[in-house]
């Protein structure tokens, strides 16, 4: 058993809550939290006993929409508007990957993830073995979402990794997706519906993330591309959608009546100047909210606290109002928000029984301090310089600037930097 002492506790299970107490995990489950009495004591031996140090411990962030192997990509092709940056930049040099590359590659998101608190990311990428791989050996957990694109041949092998990979490993799980409107055929979303009707399960894509994406969907169809997927039945049994820019009203009603979460990741948005996701105008609504990063290549970083501060920042610009999207709405969204997006049930806050995936943050700098409101100063004033420990599955994976996923992380940047030359 590992005993976090000497903490605040913010377990989230009652919204921000915050109280004086300990955290305990036995192998990769949360097993007590709270001020323990002797008795609790009494029969208990700690194989490892972390000093907190006065910091807060509370559920790890999860990154509900990633391509974590573009790391590759970062800062390649910057400041292009996204179709021209995927079709002419990204496309032709994914097509030179290997499986060998995402091994390495990933590895690298991993450490970034890490850093920023994060234990979990719901993944949209290829080759998933490499990157199956890259994340058992490293001890993080890890949700693919389906990629595929095209015809429908594709859905057989979408079929085969959810046989194959859901099972695989506690670490591991695989769901359905597809790339996005743009990139399939009418006949693959129609073959996507069939699948979400076989495994009963959600469905996630890229959805309305440009302007250009919606206006040419409605030329084509005469629908949005969230009206389109309800049309074809693919949001029968929820689902997510990434990114959520360019929603109609008829869209976010579809959202809140299918239970669709929306999961939104204002600094790629920001950066490829897509827009601003209408996150005030769902949650009155009742539609559900997680936050993602979005792929290093068009992000460029993966760090939840620069995206939870464009989540609340952008919303108080959009509509001039300095109270909209409130930190616990944005807290909420990061952690069991995002959690529950990705099917990660057991994994969304510390009560006794969930898994133990947690960080302690170090409240003991000074953006963190005087403590008025440390729900407040995680959202406008954190930084993952305050992430003093990053634990996944009751596994510490990083502390205090250290990683343990059991490869030096200068061997992975030396592998970074070599696949990149390899391709030019
Ligand atoms: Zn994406």
């Amino acid at each position: 058993m590992i005993r976090i002492k000497n903490a605040l506790v913010m377990p989230m299970t009652d919204g921000i809550a915050i109280e004086k107490g300990e955290v305990w995990t036995e192998g990769d489950k949360v097993a007590f939290v709270g001020q323990p009495d002797a008795k609790k004591f009494a029969d208990t031996r700690f194989e490892r006993e972390i000093d907190a140090d006065g910091g807060l411990v509370m559920p790890s962030f999860k990154n509900a929409h990633t391509h974590s192997a573009m790391t590759f990509l970062r800062s390649y092709a910057d400041d292009l508007p996204l179709q021209e940056w995927l079709f002419n930049k990204i496309f032709p040099m994914e097509a030179k990957l290997t499986g060998d590359h995402i091994y390495w590659l990933s590895k690298l998101a991993i450490l970034e993830y890490l850093t920023s608190g994060v234990t979990a990311s719901f993944d949209m990428y290829f080759e998933p073995d490499a990157y199956v791989k890259a994340n058992i050996e490293s001890g993080f957990r890890t949700v693919l979402c389906g990629s595929i694109a095209g015809e429908p041949s594709n859905l057989d092998r979408l079929d085969g990794y959810m046989q194959k990979f859901n099972g695989i490993s506690p670490l591991i799980s695989y769901r359905l997706g597809f790339h996005a409107e743009y990139t399939a055929s009418y006949e693959l979303l129609e073959g996507m519906a069939e699948l979400a009707k076989k495994y009963r399960q959600g469905v996630s894509t890229h959805n309305s993330e440009t302007a250009k994406e919606v206006r040419e969907c409605i030329e084509k169809y005469g629908k949005t591309p969230t009206e389109l997927f309800d049309s074809l039945g693919l949001f029968e049994f929820g689902g997510s959608s990434f990114h959520c820019v360019h929603l109609s009203d008829n869209d976010i009603s579809i959202f809140r009546d299918r239970g669709l979460y929306a999961v939104t990741c204002p600094g790629s948005n920001s950066k490829l100047a897509s827009g601003i996701a209408p996150i005030v105008k769902m949650h009155d609504a009742g539609v559900k909210l997680a936050v993602g990063t979005d792929g290093p290549s068009s992000n460029n970083c993966l760090d939840m606290f620069r995206e939870m501060f464009l989540m609340t920042a952008l919303q108080k610009l959009k509509l001039d109002d300095a109270a909209a999207c409130p930190a616990q709405w944005v807290l909420e969204a990061a952690t069991t928000g995002s959690a529950h997006a990705m099917g990660l049930e057991d994994c969304d806050n510390l009560a006794e029984g969930k898994q133990a995936d947690l960080i302690i943050i170090d409240l003991n700098q000074p953006n963190m301090q005087p403590l008025n409101s440390i729900a407040n100063n995680i959202v406008y004033s954190g930084s993952k310089q305050n992430v003093m420990l990053t634990m996944c599955a009751g596994k510490v994976l990083y502390e205090r600037g250290e990683f343990n996923i059991g490869t030096d992380p200068r061997e992975i940047y030396a592998k970074a930097n070599e696949i990149i030359t390899s391709m030019s």
